[in-house]
């Protein structure tokens, strides 16, 4: 093949299959050739002849080179992504590798095509923690130092943002976590609700929703994406079942 090919990266959602918008549906069984982390790619539905290359997942650049190449060769690929790909995941993996990579690359029509995000599915599940301003950090000092995740944290926290942590453990940062934690009791009361959102979407999902004061507590894995609640933060106890929680969108002064 000559023509440059297609990329497109897509995000599959969380993990239940109805959070896959008909986009990136499309761009899956439209591909000659997917490419992923292995388990995401076991989440689109097998077409004929369509080739699948899988990989860890930790070589995002490799990946990105790997399906731009592809791509230039005249492939229609989709690079697959949880969640949106937008969101701490491929999509700036391919633009980082196009900015330092092969000129002819650049003829690849590169398209992004959203999904939801962990936080998104999340906040449904609990009522609307993210009503009010909010932000999203990612606790790996994976790709950054620590000290930049730490100084980020504490200045969401100090303008009273409800944040979003993704990435907050895994095997080799099993600390992060509990810092953050930390962190927080500091500056929000031991009463602010922090949601344990894990796996959402999926089979395993499990959702807990526990006070600052013992959420040190509280065990979270890779899959699991924390919330911590802002001083507006509320519970709404429901006849049954874990309560709702929300974030009132009006404010009305700095506690
Ligand atoms: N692009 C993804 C995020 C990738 S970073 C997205 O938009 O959702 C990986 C982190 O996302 C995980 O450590 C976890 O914090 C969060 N995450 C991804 N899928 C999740 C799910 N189904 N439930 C809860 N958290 C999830």
């Amino acid at each position: 093949m000559s023509a440059p090919g297609t990329l497109t990266v897509v995000g599959l959602g969380p993990g239940d299959p109805r959070w896959l918008t008909p986009a990136a549906a499309q761009a899956l069984a439209e591909a000659t050739d997917l490419v992923g982390y292995g388990p995401y790619l076991d989440r689109a539905p097998p077409q004929l002849g369509q080739r699948r290359h899988a990989s860890d997942n930790r070589v995002e650049l490799e990946r990105a080179r790997f399906a731009l190449e592809l791509a230039a060769q005249g492939h229609r690929v989709t690079v697959v992504s949880g969640g949106d790909p937008g969101v701490f995941a491929m999509a700036a993996a391919v633009f980082e590798a196009l900015e330092g990579g092969d000129p002819a690359w650049r003829s690849v029509l590169i398209t992004v095509e959203p999904g939801v995000t962990a936080m998104l599915a999340a906040a449904a599940r609990v009522g609307a923690p993210l009503g009010g301003d909010f932000c999203a950090l990612s606790l790996s000092d994976n790709l950054k130092p620590w000290a930049v995740v730490e100084q980020r944290l504490r200045a969401a926290l100090a303008v009273d943002f409800v944040v979003a942590l993704y990435n907050p453990i895994s095997s080799a940062r099993p600390w992060q976590l509990g810092a953050a934690l930390e962190i927080a009791a500091t500056v929000r009361s031991p009463d602010t609700p922090v949601i344990f959102a894990r796996a959402i979407g999926r089979a395993d999902e499990a959702i807990t929703v526990a006070r600052l004061a013992v959420a040190g507590g509280v065990a979270a894995d890779m899959a699991t994406l924390v919330v911590i609640g802002a001083s507006t933060t509320r519970l709404v106890p429901r006849r049954e079942g874990a309560p709702y929680v929300y974030t009132p969108r009006r404010y009305e002064a700095r506690p």
